[in-house]
């Protein structure tokens, strides 16, 4: 029996729309700013954009809301595209609000031409007195009941260039007395004489967000316009120039926006952890961007089960980051080659094991899957980890000890005989016996041994390097606290391992392969790696709140 996924409240809506025959098809959009990179939070706007339209069959168009000429730029675009294809959708049309900068100052003619919008040479101290409060209504000033004449001579005016950077706005003739404030005669288009991405220096004119988005979405066609909930009270005026300039009724719906624990979201935040070199760029593997978690070692799947499992809220909240980390620690799981890494590297020398020998052994890649194997190779000196020796053991403690037997992974049972100190009293060798007859998978021993460890054949183990990663912030919700985010950095989120020890087949696989290193976590090879220098990532530990043995 198939399980049927009750519907959010988006589909409703669009189930509804197509139903009644409002819409035969549906188009989406999805709007970044090209100030920044993607994040977690941008990847659930994008799941639900792409598969509504997947699901309906409708398709998604991808804007650039580039109207702000000052922080857009190129290496933005191209980085927004890139996510977009790797998390695994395509979009209809690529566009540019820019694009319809044309378009855009035709609309605003048009509604001088209707009365309904003026030129006001108010200064942005003077405008935002007038504006009134919540409580208390606006006042219109002397500008507002300027000709349509005049308006228009002075707008075409502010377009070629004759006005200074703050010296005229223009706004839209709405109700200075309106209930919701956006409706306060809101600015349509300032002077900025900047130089823009794509338009050059052909604009000293821009629109401001209001003006632009429903106009733009309008111009396309958009049925469905999916934005976060902040934009509920701009839905009026959204709404409002649509309906004057008679053009095509696109509808904006709002759900909320993604936050996360232990990280912040915003963009202009996390162009400050770069600037400020707190990491070290937007795809850090501790950075909330899509790039980062990629280089992390996630995949786009486990991104968009997320995105699935979390839904869509009409509410606010803050979604706990390790959902995200069980969904790509339950694919890895299923996925991931195991093999052998040994990151705090202990020596370890079977005694009676022949000097000049060395065996080959055989290990399942996967868990239940014993067709699928690699070769590995054991002989005298090997490695082992640290935390795997303890001179006085605990109770319950079944890895080494001296006297002790343990199994090692796919190899023998091997028992503690002595170990070496150095002059500081760290053990700095362990000296062990091996049983001949309990080579896995051929064990005639009849020996029940309660620990099993991994280890590395010293002889042939590859060094590397391993970067373990912990959060980024060392409270929930950085954004929410006090004073500046930063203070609540947690100056321990990246801990570097410069000599690790790995299988040397690992030397071959390539930059992204994704590992489980046997009971320490999951990782990826990071992009920095060179041939004669490997670099893992830590994607994930094992279990959930693992810390370090
Ligand atoms: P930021 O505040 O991080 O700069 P933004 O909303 O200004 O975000 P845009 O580039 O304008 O970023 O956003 C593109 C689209 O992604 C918008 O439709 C926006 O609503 C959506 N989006 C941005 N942040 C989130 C989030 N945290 N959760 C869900 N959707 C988001
Ligand atoms: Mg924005």
């Amino acid at each position: 029996m198939s399980e049927e996924k009750s519907l959010n409240f988006i589909e409703e809506i669009i189930e509804e729309d197509l139903q009644s025959g409002k819409y035969t098809s549906i188009l989406t959009r999805f709007p970044p700013e090209p100030n920044g990179y993607l994040h977690i939070g941008h990847a659930k706007s994008i799941c639900l954009n792409f598969g509504l339209t997947q699901k309906y069959k409708g398709a998604t168009n991808l804007r650039f809301d580039d109207t702000n000429p000052i922080t857009e730029e190129t290496e933005y675009v191209d980085s927004i595209k890139e996510d977009i294809h790797w998390l695994g959708f395509s979009w209809s049309n690529e566009y540019y609000s820019s694009d319809y900068f044309d378009q855009l100052y035709s609309f605003a003619v048009k509604l001088i031409n209707k009365g309904l919008a003026y030129v006001d040479d108010s200064t942005s101290e003077k405008i935002a007195a007038e504006k009134g409060t919540p409580t208390e209504p606006g006042k219109e000033n002397e500008f507002r009941n300027r000709s349509i004449e005049e308006n228009l001579r002075l707008f075409r005016e502010m377009k070629e260039g004759k006005y200074k950077d703050g010296e005229k706005v223009l706004r839209a003739k709405i109700d200075m007395a309106h209930i919701n404030m956006l409706m306060r005669d809101p600015i349509m288009y300032r002077i900025k004489h900047a130089h823009h991405h794509r338009t050059g220096d052909k604009w000293c004119i821009y629109p401001l967000y209001d003006f632009a988005h429903g106009q733009s979405d309008s111009i396309e066609h958009i049925t469905h316009s999916i934005c976060t909930l902040e934009f509920v009270p701009h839905r009026a005026l959204y709404d409002w120039f649509i309906d004057k300039l008679e053009i095509f009724p696109s509808r904006q719906y709002e759900f909320a926006r993604l936050n996360m624990t232990y990280t912040v979201m915003s963009k202009r935040k996390l162009l400050t952890l770069v600037n400020e070199g707190y990491v070290a760029g937007w795809d850090d593997p501790r950075m909330p961007t899509i790039s980062g978690f990629r280089r992390k070692g996630y995949t786009p799947s486990s991104i968009r089960t997320f995105c699935e499992k979390i839904g869509v809220a009409k509410r606010d909240n803050l979604i706990d980051i390790s959902l995200l980390e069980f969904c790509i620690r339950e694919e890895l799981n299923q996925t991931a080659n195991r093999v052998m890494a040994v990151l705090n590297p202990l020596k370890l020398i079977i005694d009676n094991y022949d000097e000049n020998k060395t065996e080959e052994l055989t290990t399942e890649n996967l868990p239940n899957d014993p067709e699928n194997t690699r070769t590995i190779t054991f002989s005298k000196d090997l490695w082992i980890e640290k935390e795997d020796f303890m001179e006085t053991p605990v109770k319950k403690w079944f890895r080494l000890a001296p006297g002790q037997m343990v199994r090692l992974k796919s190899a023998y049972i091997i028992k503690c005989e002595s170990f070496k100190k150095d002059d500081n009293g760290e053990v700095t060798e362990i000296h062990a016996t091996y049983l001949p007859e309990s080579k896995s998978h051929h064990d005639t021993s009849h020996l029940k041994v309660k620990g099993t460890i991994h280890w590395l054949n010293a002889r042939d183990a590859a060094t590397a390097e391993v970067r373990l990663y912990e959060r980024l912030f060392k409270v929930e919700n950085p954004a929410a606290e006090e004073g500046d985010f930063k203070e609540y950095i947690n100056p321990d989120s990246l801990k570097v391992i410069k000599n690790a020890f790995i299988e040397p087949h690992l030397q071959h696989a390539e930059t992204g392969a994704h590992f489980q290193f046997i009971r320490n976590g999951y990782f990826c090879i990071d992009k920095d790696s060179t041939p004669g220098k490997l670099i893992f990532n830590r994607t994930v530990t094992l279990k959930e709140g693992f810390k370090a043995l």
